[in-house]
């Protein structure tokens, strides 16, 4: 865009509501033959003795400007335009446009699909719109981050208050507050300082993995459980290190029994009711060092429901078929109560053949 192109001041002004406005005087040859080369008809003189009321000649919306601007630039933009443009742009990248964020220019408020609204700027919409660039909503991150804490009986306060952008600020069930590295939060890897627990000795968790191996072009579910962080699942499924692990869910047990006969259920459901999805051993037998429980991609939205449902149970039951304390409760010095093993036989067999 050439230096002397001049974005027009936003007006939604209609050539009615601009009769209050209009100023005596003439309108100079030279306004009119400038503005039209431009593309624009002078409307009339308004506002001030400076100022002009134009009209674009491709969208018909009336601008307000200087007529200094209209001699001077080379190039006039029609603001409403870009708008359109922007409106467009934010279309495709599957947000709608709401309206220029006054204080800095080159962004604007878009409502994102989840429902939010977002500050981005143009540049990185049009991005988004190409497919280069994902929207990362920061309300959503929040929603998320508190729901994640809540798996593992903490609130999600707020924001570090060292301002260290991988740490939050949480309150633990016990009320003792403390900062946390989000990302060990959500594995659930937490002692609290105030009461003792400890994330070791904590019950079970049931999680769902998405793990994919782009060099090979393979993309795969993994459901299992655990004793310990599935942060640790890296290691023990033997994954090679160009692999990708995503968490997409973790449902806390309240023991380790819990998580393993429920885990098996849902495995015996799956098999039944989705056989498709279950991926023979040969195609990941390379990858990783587990024999069962790998689903294919196509059944993620059955295994989150039945993750919901589980966690729909274990939030109404409690402890279903045992009586500890659940995690979630306050004061649960649990120590040793949970004699589930660390690794289960069929979940981490010794390693297959790795190629
Ligand atoms: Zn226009
Ligand atoms: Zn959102
Ligand atoms: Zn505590």
């Amino acid at each position: 865009m050439p230096k002397t192109s001049h974005r027009l001041t936003p007006a939604s002004y209609s050539a009615t509501s601009l009769q209050g406005i209009i100023q005596p005087g003439i309108v100079l040859d030279c306004w009119t033959a400038n503005a039209r080369a431009k593309r624009f008809d002078v409307v009339a003189r308004v506002q001030d003795r400076f100022r002009l009321a134009l009209r674009c000649h491709v969208c018909g919306a009336i601008s307000i400007v200087r007529y200094s601007v209209v001699m001077a630039s080379q190039k006039l933009l029609c603001r409403h335009c870009l708008d359109a443009a922007q409106r467009k742009t934010a279309e495709a990248a599957g947000m709608t446009f709401l309206r220029r964020d006054l204080d800095h220019h080159k962004s604007a408020f878009y409502l994102a699909p989840c429902g939010h609204e977002v500050r981005r700027q143009f540049g990185f919409v049009a991005r988004m719109a190409q497919g280069e660039a994902a929207l990362r909503c920061e309300s959503c991150l929040v929603i998320r981050e508190e729901a994640e804490a809540t798996r593992f009986g903490w609130s999600r306060l707020g924001r570090d208050p060292h301002n260290n952008a991988n740490y939050r600020l949480y309150r633990h069930a016990c009320g003792h507050e403390q900062r946390i590295a989000r990302a060990n939060l959500a594995w659930g890897q937490c002692d609290c300082a105030g009461c003792g627990q400890s994330w070791a000795a904590k019950p079970s968790f049931i999680y769902l993995l998405d793990i994919r191996h782009q060099a090979s072009e393979r993309h795969f579910l993994k459901l299992g459980y655990s004793a310990r962080p599935v942060k640790r699942h890296r290691h023990q499924l033997g994954l090679p290190q160009n692999a990708q692990v995503e968490v997409l869910r973790v449902v806390a047990m309240p023991t380790g029994h819990d998580a393993c006969r429920i885990e098996k259920a849902a495995h015996a459901q799956l098999q039944s009711t989705h056989p498709e999805a279950i991926v023979p051993h040969p195609e990941y037998a390379d990858l990783m060092n587990v024999v069962s429980e790998i689903y294919r991609p196509s059944v993620r939205s059955e295994l989150h429901r039945m993750l919901d449902e589980i966690e729909a149970q274990v939030a109404l039951t409690g402890a279903p078929t045992h009586p500890e304390p659940s995690p979630q409760q306050p004061g649960n010095r649990v120590s040793n109560a949970h004699p589930a093993p660390r690794r289960r036989g069929h979940l981490l067999k010794p390693r297959h053949r790795r190629v």
